[in-house]
């Protein structure tokens, strides 16, 4: 299988900076904020208490209550912590899913609604499912229609992933437009729903008044087959914590029980002294953090639009959640960098902004056949690493050349870019 893109420009930056260069990071997802302190001092003080013994599979029994408590009252998903296993990550969430979702060989189709995250289709294919991705138009702020989601169906389709905010698109659904294409999945009771809802917390109503998450797990016509996954990764700053779960209530409990299945031959629970932690970042006394970080990525998100609308050949739309920018920059493509290279896709356009101008992100091919004129800028880094990266972007940008044999003169080509 092909290997996360995201992580693979992470760690080509990263051995850069090893070497001494200064190299300005876009790529990861990861929020540049430490741990909040009482969520740290949660798992410090479990450890402490020598909790270091195996877990239930599933996690314990406060974890997995604080997290249905949580799904109840913030997201309206009737669920008890039966429904509930804490996994390592949300990404491994997903995979379980996906895993005792699809039965191989038999053609089991998955409508992704695309651009979307990179792990996405790896994980289908890998689980033996065929990926149907389902185009978002940029010019629809990149949301899938119900009547795009409709004519992807066919008979062999059992599953809809969706994931609002979006990786890589910056954007959240409004609610009226995610519930009309759950009306479609509704009117279909063999197609379930899995639900990433790992950016929920991250959306910016300063931005688009009236921007809200919805959970379609809280509908209670699909409310017994929707998998609602989230994590701890974004919102609470603990990507290295590797703390996801997911919420399964429907099918008598069957399908959370066939999850844990797995996950028991698999992982077993996550670290026992995390589970504390998890019981923490969700109770009351974190919301503060939580919201204090929410309101650096609205303000970054400005910053973002901003910079980037101004470099030649860019088109952007506004991020309205999670922390991506996904800009459109088919236009550079023909062009030559100054080091050479051909930018004749948002691969070699990437690289060659790694190699020459130190600034990593991650090339649209791996978020969808749609996403391939794009780029993905990750700004969950400081405003000053932002306005310092993309100076250098915009100076690269400026720099491309029409190819010698177009004849075209570089001054005037990037004038008129
Ligand atoms: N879903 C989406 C949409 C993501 O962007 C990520 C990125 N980390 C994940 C799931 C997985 O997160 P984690 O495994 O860190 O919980
Ligand atoms: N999800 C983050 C990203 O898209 C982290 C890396 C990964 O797991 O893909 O950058």
């Amino acid at each position: 299988m092909k290997e996360s893109a995201t992580l693979a420009v992470g760690a080509r930056a990263a051995a850069m900076k090893a070497q001494g260069i200064d190299v300005v990071g876009f790529s990861m997802g990861e929020p540049d904020f430490d741990t909040p302190a009482n969520i740290k001092r949660a798992a410090i003080a479990a450890l402490e208490a020598g909790m270091t013994k195996y877990a239930p599979t599933a996690g314990d029994k406060a974890a997995r209550e604080a997290i249905a408590r949580k799904l109840q009252s913030e997201n309206g998903i009737a669920c008890t912590l039966q429904d509930v296993t804490v996994t390592a990550g949300a990404k491994h969430a997903v995979y379980m899913a996906l895993q005792t979702m699809i039965e191989p060989g038999r053609g089991d189709e998955v409508i992704l609604p695309t651009p979307a995250w990179v792990s996405y289709r790896p994980l289908i294919e890998l689980a033996g499912g065929v990926c149907v991705e389902v185009a978002g138009a940029m010019a629809n702020g990149f949301r899938a229609t119900p009547a795009q989601v409709q004519a992807a169906m066919t008979p062999r389709t059992i599953a809809i992933l969706l994931n609002s905010p979006s990786n890589p698109c910056g954007i959240v659904y409004p609610v009226r437009e995610l519930k009309a294409i759950v009306d479609v999945i509704a009117a279909n009771p063999k197609i379930a729903i899995i639900s990433d809802e790992i950016y929920e917390k991250l959306i910016f109503p300063e931005i688009v008044a009236g921007t809200a998450h919805w959970s379609p797990g809280s509908d209670p016509r699909v409310a017994d087959r929707t998998i609602t996954i989230n994590g701890m990764s974004k919102a609470f700053a603990m990507t290295g914590w590797r703390i996801g779960y997911l919420c399964a209530p429907g099918a008598n409990g069957q399908f959370a029980k066939e999850v844990i299945k797995l996950q028991g031959q698999m992982t077993n629970s996550i670290a026992s002294f995390f589970l504390p932690a998890v019981v923490e970042a969700l109770a009351p006394a974190s919301a503060a953090a939580v919201e204090e970080m929410r309101a650096a990525f609205a303000s970054r998100a400005v910053l973002m639009h901003r910079l980037l609308s101004a470099i030649p050949g860019f088109r952007t739309t506004q991020p309205t959640g999670a922390f991506y920018s996904f800009p459109e920059i088919s236009q550079l493509f023909g062009r030559v960098s100054p080091g050479g290279v051909e930018i004749d896709s948002a691969q070699a356009f990437a690289d060659a902004l790694l190699n020459e101008a130190h600034v990593a992100v991650v090339p649209g091919e791996d978020f969808g056949e749609c996403a391939r004129g794009h780029v993905r800028f990750s700004f969950a880094c400081s405003p000053a690493q932002i306005e310092k990266g993309l100076a250098r972007v915009e100076a690269f940008v400026r720099s491309l050349k029409a190819p010698a044999s177009a004849g075209g003169c570089a001054g005037v080509t990037s004038r008129r870019l």
